[in-house]
């Protein structure tokens, strides 16, 4: 599962982009379960939450912090209104308990105010339409049932592979204003249970696409939603070509516009199931430059490139190993954009990917995103990928969507772990000191990022060299 940002927070000269891309996990399914429902009538939004048992303490699995101020965002947005109970944040996670220190009571009624923002690893809770429309992350409300506070301190970052109590919430959502749309159906009221998806309320317009249905916010810039709707499907026309049909054939389009904000250029999005959301905001995107171009297009290649890998297609075992889907994904992305639009400069982007790797090195890539640095996954990931592509071209293999398709068949379970990864590279390197190289990254970092990256890039075949602290590609 994934989720991406990058922004840019200063009008500046030179388009620096900090990215924030992550994977959070899905809670283990149970036989019953918590239900809740979703309505919103008028500008009033509730939902009622149904609990399946009693416990003192109730964690919210979904809880990652917004990335720009790395709060917690449900505490600021919504209100418990059941007496005697309180949502507040413990360790990595927002709970509602009791005050008393007994069960929660079985149903808990709480006001929703939704706001704009990406989270740090996880999907936004909400995307805001300029008209009101609004899109609901569907696993904003599965809960873990827990015997204290402190096993709520104790619940780790990250849960994949643990086995969990409770299970994904069932949701209904209702519009009493009128209808929800999920999945590209509009109705009355719809029930999700670990859907993994965006549930529309509000009138925003489907438009029907070659290859794609788009909802685009009404007052999104016009260059963008043109160029959206008119690059999405050639670039995965392309990714479809060289690396089969990934799931749904005719994804979904989310586009939201957060408003012209100064000193703002803001492109965040995620893929799930058959759906890629995206939401724009600042006066930096308001009309078309090169630069803002060449990164939605780069943008949306990372995103679509997500069905093939990081998505359905092949997933990582475990968050932290989200440098081989993520790296991948921008290493897609530039192959791509180099294939279908002639005018990509694909120099340019690699050498971003070399500048923001190289000072995220000091310490292990795998453990970045604990000290904040999300980006090292993908940056230093794709740096990665480009030498496991050169390997794997120097052997007559071709370029990472042929290594992206060998993996699609090697890997039966849908799971490309660090292992497999390093695997191929020992056997494309036809030794495993690339892969040993590399796995001292993953762990601790390197001492001098630019010389080592360097001399590892060199030994696979790719032009590179050190100037200072500088990596240099080509
Ligand atoms: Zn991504």
């Amino acid at each position: 599962m994934l989720t991406c940002t990058f922004q840019r927070l200063a009008a500046v000269a030179a388009l620096t982009l900090l990215a924030a891309c992550a994977s959070t996990p899905a809670a283990r399914p149970a036989a019953e379960g918590v239900t809740a429902r979703v309505e919103r009538s008028g500008g009033t939004w509730t939902a009622r939450l149904d609990l399946d048992r009693d416990a003192p303490v109730w964690a919210f699995v979904r809880s990652a912090l917004l990335r720009e101020t790395r709060q917690p965002w449900r505490p600021a947005r919504w209100t418990v209104r059941t007496p005697g109970v309180t949502l507040e944040r413990i360790g990595d996670y927002d709970v509602l308990r009791s005050l008393d220190g007994g069960p929660v009571p079985r149903r808990i009624d709480i006001v929703l105010t939704h706001g704009s923002g990406d989270l740090e690893a996880d999907y936004q809770p909400t995307l805001m339409f300029s008209d009101g429309t609004r899109a609901l992350f569907s696993e904003q409300f599965n809960l873990v049932p827990l015997p204290s506070l402190e096993a709520a301190r104790a619940l780790p970052r990250d849960l994949n592979g643990l086995d969990l109590p409770g299970g994904p919430t069932a949701v209904t959502w209702r519009d009493r204003d009128g209808l929800v749309m999920v999945g590209g159906r509009r109705q009355r009221e719809a029930t999700t249970r670990e859907a993994d998806t965006y549930v529309l309320f509000g009138a925003a317009r489907v438009v029907g696409g070659e290859g794609v249905a788009a909802v685009v916010d009404p007052n999104l810039p016009v260059w963008l939603g043109e160029h959206l709707r008119g690059f999405t499907p050639r670039v995965m026309a392309h990714y479809r070509e060289r690396l089969g049909p990934a799931g749904d054939d005719t994804p979904t389009l989310m586009v939201a516009w957060n408003g012209p904000r100064a000193g703002l250029t803001s492109m965040g999005g995620s893929v799930l199931p058959g759906l890629i959301v995206m939401s724009f905001e600042g006066e930096g995107v308001l009309a078309p430059s090169p630069p803002i171009l060449q990164r939605a297009r780069w943008f949306i290649g990372h995103e679509a490139a997500h069905f093939w890998l990081g998505s359905d297609g092949l997933r990582y075992a475990f968050a932290r190993e989200a440098w081989i889907t993520e790296g991948g994904a921008d290493l897609m992305a530039i192959r791509a954009m180099g294939a279908v639009e002639p005018d990509f400069d694909v120099a340019a982007e690699l050498q971003r990917e070399a500048d923001e790797c190289v000072p995220l090195m000091a310490a292990g890539v795998e453990s970045a995103p604990e000290r904040g640095e999300h980006r090292a996954h993908y940056a230093c990931g794709a740096l990665f990928w480009l030498a496991l592509e050169s390997w794997s071209q120097r052997g007559g293999e071709g370029d990472i969507l042929a290594l992206v398709r060998r993996f699609h068949g090697q890997q039966t379970d849908g799971v490309l772990s660090r292992a497999d990864w390093l695997a191929e590279l020992t056997r494309l390197s036809g030794s495993d000191a690339a892969a040993r190289q590399v796995a001292r990254w993953l762990d601790q970092g390197a001492s001098a990022p630019a010389s080592e990256l360097a001399a590892f890039l060199r030994a696979a075949g790719t032009p590179a060299r050190a100037e200072g602290e500088r990596l240099i590609l080509g």
